[in-house]
Parts: C-alpha cells; structure tokens; sequence
C-alpha cells in the first residue's frame, strides 16, 4: 500500500471472541481453488454470491475443521463506515449436507467444521452462500460517490496454517492485514450491462443478456481476488515484454487526465519489465492498473495479486505518481509472488517494495531524491532505534518503521554488500520462495550466505530477530 497518509481516529476496537489454541504440531498444507459465482448490483449497493472451495490436504496428517478469512470485513468498521458487511448464510459440503460454522472477529474470521475428517491426499468441497453488502468507499473497499466500485477480499480465502497453527490471530490496526498462500480462482460475475468490470485475472469472455453483462475470469496463483466496477471506466493497454498491461480508468475522479493516465501506464509497463530482470518474470499474463477511487475520506493506492490501484490526485509532484506506480508493481513480487505476513513482518512487503520502487525510479532516469527521503524518515527520532521486524502494530510510527526504515536497512545491505552482488541476492531470496510465504528468517539466511556474513552491524541495527 502507498499513498495518503491520514491518521485515523475512529478506530472500532474489535470484540475478539477466545479462540482455541491451535498447536501448528500438525503436518497440515493445502492447495486450494474457488469457484465464484455471483450477481453484482452497484445502484443497489449488494451482491450475492456462491462461492464453492475445493480445499486439497497436501500435508500428511488429517483435520476436522478448516478455519477461512473474509477479508472485505476488515474494512468494515475501521474505517468509519458501518453500513457494509460479507454474510456468509449457509455451508454445505458437496453432498449437499449442511456444516456448522462460526464466525468471528466481526466477520473476518470464519472456522467450518468437516462432517468426516479431511485426510492426507482429499479434496472437501464446501459450498459458501454469500451475501455482499456495499457500504460507503473508504480506503479501498466500497463504492464511490462517483460510483466506482472497489471489492477487494470479498470472498473466502483458506487461512494459513504454519508453525503456529492455523493463522487466527485478531487483525492489527496498521498495514494491510491479510496472510495468505496462492490459490486458483475461477469467478463469473453479472452485472448491469453499463458497467465495465474488472478483475485481477484474465478475462475469458462476456456476453451480454437482458440488460445484463455476464464475465468469466480465471485468475491462477493469486493471493487474493479483487473485482472493481464503475460506468464511466475509460480502459487504457500497454505491452510490457509479454505481458499485458490493462488500465481502467474513472476520468470523472479527480488527477485522471489524459497525460496521468498515460504516465502510470508507462510507469506501470516499465516497471514489470525492470523488476522482471531483477526478481524473475511478473508471474501472470496481466497486469491491471486503475485509479484509486476517491471515497468520503480518502483514498489509498493499493496493491492485489494482478491488479493496483494508484492514487491520482497528487498536486505537488507528478514523480510521486511514477514512484508509487513502481512500489505497487513492486508488490507484485514482494506480496504477490513472495508472500508473508502483513500482520507480523509487514516490512517483508512494505520495506521492500519501497526500496524497489526507488531502485526502479532510478532506472527510470529520475532524480527525485528518494533515498534521502527515506533516510531522513528513517532517522526520525521516533523511530530510529525501532526494529523493522516488529509486528504491525508495535512500530513507533508505522509509515517510518516499516516502510523507511525496511527500505533503508535494504539500501545499507545493497551499499556494503554490493549492488549487482545484492540485487543477486535478493533475486535467489524471491526464486526460493517464489508462489511461497518467507520470513524475515529467510531473508536473512539468504543474506548470510550471499555476504559470507559481513553485514552483521547493519543487521544488527534493523533487525530484532
Ligand atoms: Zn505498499
């Protein structure tokens, strides 16, 4: 995520129910695809829709129960807007057979209990009904005055199972929230024939019925699903080596010009390029860019596994609008292709993404000091002893903590080690984990083998471990 930064001061502290402990003993992995189906309706600020899970147990041992996040729910609440919510109604499993669930963390937490214990080697199959309820655009989830529609995180997503058990803790209050491993989606969604959709996967087709437009999209590897809607979209294309660059574009939103939208695409082009050499090829056929939609509050760019959104409306440096462009195709590879926790490490997307966008700035042939940026926030005495590591919440001051500080621990790294000698590492670091989760652990194991161990004061510096 980049963009304004406006601290917020309604924060709804969330009735966090006790929840049973969950070991992580087990021998427990998943491969997981989703099939949606679902009817959008923007005037009438809802959506229905069926969702069926084919979960696989890859792992060796066997668990009754399946825990799930809804991650639109986290942005109920929080963000001042009250009149939205995901309501799961009914799970049955693919016999037709009705499950008990409980949902939690007002809704961003769902647990599904198994009617027979899923083994090594099975698929369950859970049929979902859901119900989508649209509230006001905040942040980045919901629909606009202007009627832009953002749905990020709407349906239900495995939650990971790791050393710890199944990943139920309670959210944190900064950064962006979500932990998840990859997964295959295949989405059909109706909706009014005047609106243009979009979604961060490929399109298959659409046809047109009754005043309804029907898309199918298939979306493989994606850590997340993202659906954007609006009447006026303006739809922008750019070819970025293979890979496809879409662009859709709300020209009634304010900073959407002509020359900005042209400026993103470029952006948007050249970064997959550049960070393709660096970090290994953009992992899908498509990158979809459009407009962060200005909501009652605010607006934030925003990155999803194939799609970002990029704040416009920025008056004082049109490079500000390259240099978050790049962070949000930097997450592409830092979120997307290299997964991790944004509630325990955020630094491992935020810091990186942010240090990638500099590098790509660079390349691009600005002299837009960004480094001294950085620095300068990254020596702020607030936060300069505080370690990068850290959870979300336990940063002095999160933009400084994870975002500078994270980018700078990377830049000192790439200054003492080397910068082809880095990029190398960090180029290994993202092809061992690549469609994977990492830690910070696993960053700096690629770091000391990379160094021969030389950088152990800068570590020292950034890095709690
Ligand atoms: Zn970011």
């Amino acid at each position: 995520m980049r963009g304004r930064w406006i601290v917020l001061t309604a924060l709804l502290a969330l009735v966090l129910p006790a929840l049973a402990g969950c070991s992580g003993e087990r021998d427990l992995a998943f491969a997981e695809r989703y099939v949606i189906d679902a009817d959008l309706d923007p005037e009438g600020r809802s959506m229905t829709y069926a969702q069926r899970a084919e979960i696989t147990n890859t792992g060796s041992d066997s668990t009754e129960e399946l825990w799930f996040h809804l991650y639109a729910n986290m942005y109920k609440g929080l963000f001042q807007t009250e009149d939205g919510d995901v309501l799961v109604t009914s799970v049955t499993d693919g016999a037709g057979q009705s499950l008990s669930y409980e949902r939690s963390q007002e809704g961003v937490l769902y647990r599904v209990g198994l009617a027979e214990p899923l083994g090594p080697g099975e698929t369950a199959e859970l049929l979902f009904s859901c119900q989508v309820i649209i509230p006001d655009l905040e942040s980045k989830y919901g629909v606009s005055p202007a009627g832009d529609v953002q749905l990020p995180g709407f349906s239900l997503q495995l939650a990971v199972y790791d050393e710890n058990g199944w990943d139920t803790d309670p959210l944190q209050e900064e950064g962006d929230g979500r932990y998840a491993h990859t997964a295959d989606y295949d989405v059909t969604v109706r909706a009014p024939a005047d609106y243009i959709l979009a979604c961060n996967g490929d399109e298959q087709g659409v046809t047109a019925r009754d005043g309804v437009t029907e898309h199918r999209y298939i979306c493989r590897d994606r850590r997340d699903l993202v659906l954007i809607a609006c009447r006026d979209y303006v739809r922008r294309e750019r070819q970025a080596g293979d890979v496809r660059v879409l662009g859709y574009f709300d020209p009634g939103t304010a900073g959407v010009t002509e020359a900005a939208m042209d400026q993103v695409m470029d952006a948007a082009a050249f970064a997959l390029e550049y960070f393709g050499q660096l970090f290994g090829p953009y992992p899908h056929d498509t990158l979809v860019v459009t407009n962060a939609a200005l909501g009652t509050n605010f607006a934030q760019s925003m990155e999803y596994s194939g799609l970002i959104t990029v704040y416009f409306d920025l008056e004082t440096d049109p490079t500000a609008r390259s240099h978050i462009t790049f962070h949000e195709a930097a997450h592409q590879w830092f979120y997307g292709a290299v997964g991790n926790d944004e509630n325990e490490e955020p630094w491992l997307d935020e810091g990186f993404a942010e240090f990638a966008g500099y590098l790509c700035l660079e390349a691009w042939g600005s002299d837009w000091p960004g480094w001294e940026i950085a620095a300068n926030a990254a020596g702020a005495e607030q936060v300069k002893d505080d370690k990068v590591d850290l959870p979300a919440d336990e940063h002095p001051v999160y933009q400084w903590g994870v975002y500078d500080r994270g980018c700078m621990c990377l830049k000192e790294l790439m200054d003492a080690a080397g910068r082809e000698e880095f990029l190398a590492i960090l180029g290994g670091y993202c092809r061992d984990h690549w469609m994977g989760v990492a830690t910070t652990a696993d960053f700096l194991a690629a770091v000391r083998a990379g160094t021969g161990g030389d950088v152990e004061d800068i570590l020292a510096e950034y890095i709690q471990e």
